[in-house]
């Protein structure tokens, strides 16, 4: 493959921001060079356009941010279909809409169209990696490898672990998960950019034998990644307490595991103590926190002063299907607005920082990813300041990084990525709607699809009344 030559705006991050104001380093009208896979060079335009050959072209990205590619540390995608499905609070999403979604998941020709289509959307929102979760089948999660693979992504899966208080064609055992976890990992772990991560659901979906063969499993494999939720709403919460009496908190539940651990990833993390945040810190592990997720699902607030205070990692996540956007940066606006109805006032380039670099670190994954340094995988986004014709307007009056950020990630969506570099790859593909099964469908087709479909809607008893 030939060297590929990026000039533009180049925005990252040398460290938190939240450290110190010199961690965002941004050279208005860059050079970032790209070959074989990783960003060879990068810096001014001026001096490093010498090094050029004469027969190189320089894709001109002007008016464009360069950076590195966002990272979710926190979805689903088994739960495609549900998106944007209403409920009353997240049991009764797993009931009503999750677990109905990912039965179908038995089915491998499901497993290996999703997989597809989960991938293209990510890239299609600028997202170059993800941690994330299959279903209880392991044909979900070798799909999903299978496909990252072949895309040359750098992704985190495993298969669900749930043997209890699930239905029953969603249900594993212990032992068998174990296995099919094991055997998955040995498949897929380490190999090209993919790792494996033991997946206990959550801790009401696991019995005590479960959560302690998947414990022992982390404790063998100290390079395995764990996922899993954590206190993520108040009726969830009352309900582990019963499961486990003797835990302190849910947060114990993990602990006395062996599932708190660094490369171990929670999500939600809302319902915390002040002896569950330092535990929390202390052990390294990733607060994977989804706050568009917890304002749909109504979950709480993640309490970004409390967990920054107490040194616990966080990173950023899009949650889907509870979450309802793919997008990275309404995952940040989301949480500007959490942080906002707490007090706080979270800075975009604290957001940023969080969704790119400082996830790679906490996933270990540091000056790998997360960078565009030289010598990094070359995992890239270019953000369109001008997308449409308001961020245009918007982003051309901001006379600092974090006003046009802040801008960009309140007005930002998939139109402003114009391009995701995946290990130096455009990935980005041009797609048309088009219906599961079937192939692209012309326009006048489309109308035709969606008047025959819109002829099957009926209304049912109860629909569109207040359910307190
Ligand atoms: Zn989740």
């Amino acid at each position: 493959m030939a060297r590929t030559a990026l000039r533009g705006r180049l925005l990252d991050f040398v460290g938190d921001p939240a450290q110190s104001v010199a961690a965002v380093r941004l050279v208005d009208d860059g050079l970032l060079l790209i070959d074989n896979g990783r960003i060879v060079a990068r810096g001014e335009y001026r001096p490093l356009s010498r090094a050029l050959n004469p027969s190189e072209e320089v894709t001109d990205l002007s008016g464009c941010l360069l950076m590195p590619g966002f990272i979710d540390t926190h979805t689903h995608f088994p739960q495609l279909d549900v998106v944007a499905s209403p409920s009353g609070g997240l049991l009764d999403w797993l009931t009503k809409h999750a677990y109905p979604a990912e039965a179908k998941f038995a089915d491998p020709a499901v497993c290996e169209d999703a997989a597809r289509f989960f991938l293209d959307e990510l890239a299609a929102n600028g997202t170059t990696s993800a941690c994330v979760l299959g279903t209880v089948h392991a044909q979900s999660v070798e799909a999903l490898f299978a496909e990252a693979h072949a895309r040359g992504m750098r992704v985190v899966a495993g298969k669900c672990l749930m043997d209890r208080n699930c239905p029953n064609e969603l249900r594993d055992s212990a032992d068998d998960g174990v296995r099919d976890s094991l055997d998955l990992a040995a498949r897929w772990h380490g190999k090209a950019r993919l790792a494996y991560a033991i997946t206990p659901r959550f801790a009401a979906s696991c019995s005590d034998r479960q959560l302690q063969l998947a414990g022992e499993l982390a404790r063998a494999r100290p390079d395995l990644y764990v996922q899993s939720h954590l206190a993520e709403s108040e009726s969830e919460v009352r309900w582990v307490r019963e499961l486990f009496p003797r835990a302190r908190s849910y947060l114990d539940v993990y602990d006395s595991f062996g599932l708190l651990r660094e490369r171990s990833i929670y999500a939600h993390c809302i319902w915390l103590d002040s002896i569950d945040r330092q535990r929390f810190a202390q052990s390294r592990a990733t607060a994977a926190v989804c706050p568009s997720s917890n304002l749909f699902l109504g979950s709480g607030t993640f309490d970004f002063r409390q967990a920054v205070q107490s040194g616990m990692a966080i990173a950023l996540a899009t949650d889907i299907g509870g979450g309802q956007s793919f997008s990275m940066l309404a995952a940040m606006r989301a949480a500007h607005d959490v942080a906002r109805l707490k007090g706080s006032v979270l800075p975009a380039t604290q957001l940023f920082y969080w969704a790119t670099r400082g996830a790679a670190q906490t996933l270990g994954w540091d000056d790998q990813v997360g960078t565009l340094e030289a010598g990094a995988e070359a995992d890239l986004l270019v953000l369109d300041l001008a997308a449409t014709p308001l961020l245009a307007r918007r982003t051309a009056a901001a006379d600092s990084v974090e006003a046009l950020l802040f801008a960009l990630m309140h007005l930002g969506d998939d139109r402003a990525v114009r391009e995701t570099f995946i290990a130096g790859r455009p990935s980005k593909r041009r797609r048309r709607a088009t219906l599961s099964g079937m192939a692209a469908v012309d326009s006048a087709r489309s109308r035709e699809l969606a008047l025959r479909f819109a002829g099957r809607l009926r209304a049912a008893p109860g629909d569109g009344v207040l359910k307190p």
